[in-house]
């Protein structure tokens, strides 16, 4: 099961000449990205001091548990996944209102069962709508159904040119594996709040941690999670691996040399793959009680009040749209 985020250097170098193109010719762009931001809110509102009751979500977990199966299982891994078909994209929303509005679809004959079914695409957008409330998703301006065959990729994010508005993609096919849907959701998620434009600094020295999309303010929640199991050792050991970040045999080799410190092979791969990765086991298994490294990143999450907060919300809403 491949999940990543799609947000890499030549889409970054890109941007930047659209930026520059676009400033060229039309001067008041960089006001307007400022604009947004100051009017915007974060996307998590920190809080302190408040005791959350983390069995609740427990409980739940164990509920859906005896439903569905484990959670976390993934069907295939991606080094036995056939090879992933070309990836088509058949549907784009803008998201208004709380709703899906189209803004672009395909011709494809192929994709005509999922492009005629209303029913069925508004269902896909509530698979994440319903799941993380809505105060928390504000930076989900788009949504893009698509397709790469089943498996292979379920779901991406993708950041669009201003800073603070994403897309979320999910493959209309792999809607059967519904346990791998949401787990992917999750997972999705967990890149969407540590990645938004909240989380960066705009210092001309980074002296925190850019993990490839700029320079991490010091409070954000991904340089903390780097700090506590990246830096010094294991980044220079996975530094040493070429292509760790896109071959999966690298990240198996990595895996069995790390093997209690990390919840998934995938979440070798980049230290955002693997706050992603850890995140999503946070909201999806019961509160660790051993002390593994691989323990400690899922514990990571329960220091911050607001998202064992978020967990108990996210937990509650699956319960209520997955019974
Ligand atoms: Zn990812």
């Amino acid at each position: 099961m491949n999940r990543h985020i799609k947000f890499g250097l030549p889409l970054l170098l890109s941007l930047m000449l659209i930026v520059i193109i676009f400033s060229l010719i039309n001067h008041p762009t960089q006001k307007a990205i400022q604009t947004l931001q100051d009017t915007a809110t974060p996307p998590i509102k920190k809080i302190h001091q408040r005791q959350v009751d983390t069995k609740l979500g427990d409980k739940i977990v164990k509920k859906l548990e005896k439903k569905h199966g484990d959670l976390l299982y993934e069907e295939i891994d991606s080094l036995t996944a056939p090879f992933s078909q070309k990836e088509v994209d058949i549907l784009t929303y803008e998201i208004k209102d709380e709703q899906i509005h189209m803004i672009k679809s395909s011709k494809k004959r192929a994709h005509q069962n999922i492009i005629e079914n209303k029913q069925k695409q508004h269902e896909l957008w509530k698979r994440f709508a319903n799941l993380i409330p809505s105060e928390n998703r504000k930076m989900v301006a788009y949504f893009k159904i698509f397709t790469d065959g089943e498996d292979n990729t379920l779901g991406y994010v993708q950041q669009m040119d201003y800073p603070d508005k994403w897309t979320l993609a999910l493959d209309y096919r792999d809607v059967k594996n519904l346990n791998g849907l949401y787990a992917t959701i999750l997972h999705e998620y967990g890149h969407l709040f540590s990645l938004n434009s909240f989380e960066y600094s705009h210092d001309n020295v980074c002296k925190t941690y850019d993990p490839g999309e700029g320079c991490l303010k010091q409070d954000a929640y991904l340089y903390h999670f780097y700090q506590q199991f990246w830096q010094y050792d294991v980044m220079q050991h996975w530094k040493q691996l070429k292509n760790i970040e896109t071959d999966p045999t690298v990240q198996t080799h990595f895996y069995t040399l790390h093997a209690d410190e990390f919840v998934t092979e995938y979440a070798t791969s980049h230290p955002t793959e693997d706050f992603a990765e850890s995140f999503m086991y946070f909201i999806l298994s019961t509160k660790p009680s051993s002390h593994t490294r691989a323990d400690e990143k899922v514990l990571f999450f329960y220091q911050y009040p607001e998202l064992a907060q978020l967990r108990n919300e996210i937990l509650m809403n699956l319960e209520k749209y997955y019974p």
